[in-house]
């Protein structure tokens, strides 16, 4: 049930060392709840002096302890942390709900699989190790070891705050690494009770930290820390080019996963019904900021009416609302920020003649009038050239772009500067097998939303991002290779 008992009373802390803290500097900020544009909590604003107390924390765990610690070890704190989510699992979710506007059916399913994400690398971890390898020489062995870096900076976005956290954070722990996280200064919240849930389960102090702030000041501090030996950043393309700049000056290891703009392919003999279904749920589900959502809908010539007719209609059955009703399909966009730049996109593909059409009237809807709501917008007559179809705009905007052949498909959806994630719809297994070689693109589906799982490496191709998160790779990618030539 929603109360407001799932707020704290007052300025939400720091984890600093095994301590909810207050900054050196007394500093706080304000965060919104997008579907009334009050403001909801406020929350302790770090300064570099509390970003340099987190890292030296975190390198001090590191070395006393954490690197220490075997796996098995490792893997049954993690078990802890997800039992000490799971006890707070209605309040995480009333808290993603008011801080990202997500509907609260959603934000408490999101939840569930980030628990299952846990079980998974705590179980997986214990098998990591490195190789031996044949030398011809009977004396010598040729071994490798996969230790970890140290300290590792993670930087989050506002979309999925706490799930996002998580599938960073527990390859960096389970490697030996630890950890300073720096949460959205957008949606902040429920990372502070990722904190709390991380005292419970009983973690040594300094092994993970949470600091919160701008990424201009906070960020960019933990970037620039020489003990920070790796960062791990998600979120937008531009800021992802200027970490990776920051971070070459010290040689520092990123993982970054950044921006799409990805292309939905609709081929003619496709289940159209199933392609508009996929195309509505990418962005309706978080209205849209979705990273891998599919906001370019290259549909076949010959089918293309009959597919925008489709879309029409099932727009008008998504229920657009208040976060907080069960019924809510739909919410609002998470900041009044979001919401100017999706309706500067809305006005430039005007401009470029895409002919935008609106699918859903808000307009008489009195309880939305204050939060970040916009309604559904489809641009009918997209060609790939347009800035609508080559900018993410993070939003629920589509732009329909018709394609004669399969090459032209080809063509237009490699014609991107993106390359996270792509959906095909055929029933020809054929030429599905051949847009999977054919499509520059980290992440494919066919006839299938996009859809992360836990146990598959997960990253984009291009501008998207540089290396892999979850399954695996994202532990192998904690880890760096050691040779050893042992002669006995
Ligand atoms: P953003 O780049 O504005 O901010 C992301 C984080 O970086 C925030 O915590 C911010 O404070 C911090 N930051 C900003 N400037 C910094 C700097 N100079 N140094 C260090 N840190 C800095 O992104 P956003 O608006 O929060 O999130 C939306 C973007 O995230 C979209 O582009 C979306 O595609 C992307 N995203 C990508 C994935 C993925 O897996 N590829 C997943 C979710 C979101």
């Amino acid at each position: 049930m929603q109360t407001s008992s799932h707020l704290r009373t007052g300025t939400y802390p720091l984890l600093i060392d095994g301590q909810e803290r207050s900054s050196s500097a007394g500093q706080h900020f304000d965060v919104d709840n997008p579907s009334t544009g009050r403001v909801l909590a406020q929350v302790t604003q770090a300064d570099a002096n509390d970003v340099d107390a987190a890292v030296r924390a975190a390198q001090t765990a590191f070395d006393t302890h954490w690197r220490h610690t075997s796996a098995r070890q490792r893997s049954r704190l993690l078990r802890k942390l997800a039992d000490a989510l799971e006890r707070r699992t209605e309040q995480l979710a009333w808290l993603e709900t008011w801080n990202v506007g997500r509907p609260i059916t959603l934000t408490r399913a999101t939840l569930g699989t980030m628990l299952d994400g846990i079980d998974y690398v705590a179980g997986v971890a214990q098998g990591i190790g490195g190789q031996t390898h044949n030398v011809a020489d009977t004396h010598i062995v040729n071994f490798t070891l996969r230790e970890p870096y140290g300290v590792v900076g993670l930087i989050l976005p506002w979309n999925y705050p706490l799930t996002l956290t998580i599938s960073k954070l527990m390859p960096v722990l389970a490697a030996g690494n630890t950890a300073v996280i720096k949460a959205s200064e957008i949606t902040p919240l429920s990372t502070v009770e990722l904190g709390a849930a991380i005292l419970e389960a009983g973690f040594p102090p300094g092994v993970i930290n949470i600091v919160h702030g701008p990424g201009a000041t906070v960020g960019q501090a933990l970037v620039e820390h020489p003990l920070v030996e790796r960062i791990s950043f998600t979120g937008g393309t531009a800021t992802g080019k200027a970490i990776y700049r920051s971070a070459a000056e010290r040689i520092k290891r990123v993982t970054l996963e950044l921006g799409g703009k990805s292309p939905l392919i609709v081929f003619d003999d496709a289940d159209l019904d199933l392609a508009a279904a996929i195309a509505l749920q990418d962005v309706t589900k978080n209205s849209g900021q979705i990273c891998v959502a599919c906001t370019r809908l290259l549909v076949h010539e010959r089918i293309a009416e009959a597919f925008t007719e489709r879309l029409r209609q099932a727009y008008q059955h998504i229920r657009v609302g208040l976060p907080e009703d069960p019924q809510t399909q739909m919410g609002p966009l998470v900041s009044r920020a979001q919401l100017e730049r999706v309706q500067r996109y809305i006005d430039i593909g005007r401009d470029e003649q895409a002919n935008p059409e609106v699918l859903q009237d808000l307009s008489g809807r009195a309880e939305l009038r204050n939060g970040y709501f916009v309604a559904p917008t489809l641009f009918t007559q997209g060609r790939s050239g347009m800035q609508v179809a080559q900018d993410e705009i993070f939003g629920p905007v589509q732009v329909v772009i018709p394609f004669r052949d399969e090459a032209d498909a080809v063509r237009i959806a490699n014609d991107s500067r993106h390359g996270l994630a792509g959906v095909v719809c055929t029933r020809d297994g054929a030429r599905a097998m051949r847009m999977c070689h054919a499509l520059q693109i980290g992440n494919i589906a066919i006839n299938d939303p996009i859809k992360v799982s836990v146990d598959a490496p997960f990253g984009g191709f291009k501008e998207s991002g540089l290396g892999k998160e979850r399954g695996i790779d994202a532990i192998l990618e904690n880890t760096q290779v050691k040779n050893v030539r042992f002669s006995m």
